[in-house]
Parts: C-alpha cells; sequence; structure tokens
C-alpha cells in the first residue's frame, strides 16, 4: 500500500493526517514519508544483491540534510556534482570513502575540496579535466581516484532535457576515445584510474537501454583493463524511472537485475549505483492550496498557492504528476491547474481532468520527493515551502519555510 492513503476520506502521510499538516506549518508544504524511503532503498538493494552495490544516492534529487542523513544511515554514499553537495554530504554525515563527484564543468576549487576529504573518485568528462585533476592533486601532495565517464550513444527514450548518455549530449567521454585517455591518465603521477562510469538519463522506465550502454562498457573495461592496473569500479549511475502517469507501470527491479547482474559479474569490478529519483520521487509531495477557479471562454483554471518555482518538472520538461484531492471527493472538473507566477508556462497540470475543487480545498501533487524542492527558486520573489518529513505518526520539520528576510539576505 503506497504511504499517502485516504483513511477516513482524508489523505495521510503515513498515519499522519495531511490537512492537520497543512493547517500546522501552512502551504506551500513538501511532506515526504521516511518510510517509502527505507522501503525504496531496500527493494534496490534487494534486487542487486547479488553483486552487493555500493548505493551512492544521488543528492541533488533531494538534498535535505534529514533526507540525506536517512540514507546514510542506511549504508548509503553521496553521487555529487558540485562543492555545494559535497559540503551538504558531509554536514549530513556522508562516509567520504562513499562520495563520488560527477559533472563536466568541476572547478579547481571544487576539485581541491573533494581531494583534501579522500572522496572514493571523481568521475572525469574530459582530457583536460584528468589534467585538472592530476595538478590539483598534486598541488596537495595525493595521488586522486578518477574514473572515466563514458558515453556509450543510447537513446534512454526519455525527456530529451534529461538524456545524456547519446553522443549528441555534452556528457562524457566517446567510446572511441576512452582508452586514449587512460593511456594519457596512468602517464600522469597524480592520478589513478579506478573505473568507468555511465550515466546515461534520468526517468528511464525500462532496463533495455542500461543493457545496452553497459554492454559497451563492460567491453570497454576488457581493453582498457591492460593499461590500467588500478581498475576497481564500475559505475553503472542513477536513471530508474518512477511510474509518474497512472498507466505506467513500476520499473520491474527484477528484469533490470536478471539483465545487468550477469553483466556485472562479467566484468569483475566492484558496482556503484547512483539512484536519485527512484528512491525519493514516490516518498513526497507537494500539497498547495487553492487560492482561486477561475474561467476564460477556453478553459477553466485552479489558481493554487505552489507554483513552478516550487515544483518546475511540469513547466521544465513538461511533465506530468499526478493531482489529488486531500479530502477525497468524486466530483471532476477538466482545466489546468496553475501557480501565481507571472509566466504562462507556469502549471501544475495542463489540459487534465482535475479534482473538483473550490477555493480553500488542498490538493496534492504526487512524486514530488524529487527534483521538486531541489529545484526551487524564489522567482517572483517567492519564500521557499517548509519540508515535513513524516515517521509512523509522527511529523517533523526538516526545513522551515523562508522568510521575506531569507529573500533579500546577502543583498548589499
Ligand atoms: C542526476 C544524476 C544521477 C541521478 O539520476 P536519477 O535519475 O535521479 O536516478 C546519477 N548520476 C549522475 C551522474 C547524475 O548526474
Amino acid at each position: 500500500m503506497s504511504v499517502f492513503a485516504y483513511v477516513n476520506g482524508v489523505l495521510r502521510a503515513e498515519d499522519v493526517s495531511v490537512e492537520s499538516l497543512a493547517e500546522a506549518y501552512g502551504t506551500p508544504l513538501y511532506v515526504y514519508s521516511r518510510r517509502a524511503m527505507r522501503d525504496r532503498y531496500a527493494a534496490l538493494t534487494a534486487a542487486l544483491k547479488a553483486v552487493d552495490p555500493l548505493i551512492a544516492y544521488s543528492v541533488k534529487a533531494n538534498a535535505n540534510r534529514s533526507v540525506l542523513s536517512e540514507f546514510f544511515a542506511l549504508g548509503s554514499g553521496a553521487d555529487i556534482v558540485s562543492g555545494g553537495e559535497l559540503f551538504r554530504a558531509l554536514r549530513a554525515g556522508a562516509d567520504p570513502a562513499k562520495i563520488v563527484f560527477a559533472g563536466v564543468g568541476k572547478t579547481r576549487e571544487e576539485i581541491v575540496a573533494a581531494i583534501e576529504k579522500d572522496i572514493l573518485f571523481f568521475t572525469v568528462e574530459s582530457e583536460p579535466e584528468t589534467e585538472r585533476i592530476s595538478a590539483c592533486a598534486s598541488a596537495a601532495g595525493k595521488t586522486a581516484r578518477i574514473a572515466f565517464r563514458v558515453n556509450p550513444d543510447v537513446d534512454p527514450q526519455t525527456h530529451r532535457y534529461i538524456t545524456t548518455g547519446k553522443k549528441e549530449n555534452k556528457f562524457g567521454l566517446d567510446r572511441a576515445r576512452v582508452a586514449q585517455a587512460c593511456r594519457q591518465a596512468v602517464r600522469l603521477p597524480h592520478v589513478s584510474v579506478a573505473g568507468l562510469h555511465m550515466h546515461i538519463g534520468s526517468q528511464i522506465l525500462s532496463p533495455e537501454p542500461f543493457a545496452e550502454a553497459l554492454d559497451c562498457v563492460v567491453g570497454l573495461c576488457e581493453e582498457i583493463r591492460g593499461i590500467c592496473p588500478d581498475l576497481r569500479w564500475l559505475d553503472i549511475g542513477g536513471g530508474i524511472g518512477i511510474p509518474y502517469r497512472p498507466e505506467e507501470k513500476p520499473f520491474d527491479l527484477a528484469a533490470y537485475a536478471g539483465l545487468l547482474v550477469p553483466r556485472l559479474k562479467r566484468s569483475g569490478l566492484s558496482v556503484v549505483l547512483e539512484p536519485g529519483r527512484f528512491l525519493v520521487g514516490p516518498a513526497g509531495i507537494l500539497v498547495c492550496r487553492v487560492q482561486y477557479v477561475k474561467e476564460n471562454a477556453f478553459r477553466k483554471f485552479v489558481v493554487a498557492d505552489a507554483g513552478m518555482n516550487d515544483l518546475i518538472r511540469p513547466s521544465l520538461y513538461e511533465a506530468f504528476q499526478s493531482v489529488v484531492p486531500v479530502r477525497e471527493t468524486e466530483g471532476r472538473m477538466f482545466g489546468d491547474l496553475v501557480g501565481p507566477i507571472c509566466e504562462s508556462g507556469d502549471f501544475l497540470a495542463r489540459d487534465r481532468e482535475l479534482p473538483e475543487v473550490r477555493e480553500g480545498d488542498l490538493l496534492a501533487v504526487r512524486d514530488a520527493g524529487a527534483y521538486g524542492f531541489s529545484m526551487a527558486s524564489n522567482y517572483n520573489s517567492r519564500p521557499r515551502a517548509a519540508e515535513i518529513m513524516v515517521d509512523g505518526d509522527r511529523a517533523f520539520p526538516i526545513r522551515t519555510r523562508e522568510t521575506l528576510e531569507d529573500l533579500v539576505r546577502g543583498e548589499c
């Protein structure tokens, strides 16, 4: 059963009424279920136990300290993409030996900070980056571990903005260049080639693209083993999707494991996995309150107090997110759920059947635990929402609502 379900007609997060949370903490409000996070972590670990992977939770999906420390307590490491995420991960108790650092644009400052903490490895996306990491490590008197990110040129059948492993994307090195990049790296005294990495995109709903990409990378492992004596890790990235639409099926973890495990075993390397969305997406909702219902000659608009600054996925990726009433109702209406932002692209749901609502009613946008708050902004000078963690029948604020003063802090 979902951790968000109706009891006596009112939506609950685990055993807590969402209505009471909205009353107590105001709206818009992010509400997360601790149990959902734990259950999803356990399901993923169990599916892949034959290769006993290091799970490196992808911090950018949801970077709240309490969410991070929850996963770190379960044994997770961290997949980071900036110095800011390094800071957050360490502050939340991450073991540096389980941190992997990705991204095409790492600055010297970011690299130095990660070398000082002795992270597990950098995933390297270009030849100049190898040289920069070596120079930074040399200055620190250390040797940095690196894993080349391979661009396997696989189409993961997802939105074009979140495809990262096709040849036209900015990410990784073309397969044909990796061996040469390894030869260059082993000549440098302060880097050691510790692995290979792939991350082909996000919100991928079928296991086949992962297997196709892995075939490319495992083949490459065999090719470079002779060049790289320190090769030890195979990092297969994140990207496991979740069903946002009612007709979408949950990702088939058993089929994923069935396809990947034999290939991973064949590599003989230790496996790293970087899930983000899969672990936290379904564990969160965004609760908002209806301000107005308005109609023009063409359509009906439900205007809520949450908008694209709180949850940008619908606007940015034309993403579908399910919208449900906090107080169950049979009534339906057709139209758009929009926010208060001064942009026509500010919508949470468009051209859809929605619950029939009136001013003051509460709505919940489901599957908002990943790339929700972490992509929120202050656009239109809107303080960012509060975040609540529910655990059984208890609820804890894990981030307070921003104040007006927060909006101008740092201005001088
Ligand atoms: C964003 C990202 C992830 C996580 O992706 P999900 O789709 O949330 O699982 C993993 N690895 C890298 C390198 C990323 O950039």
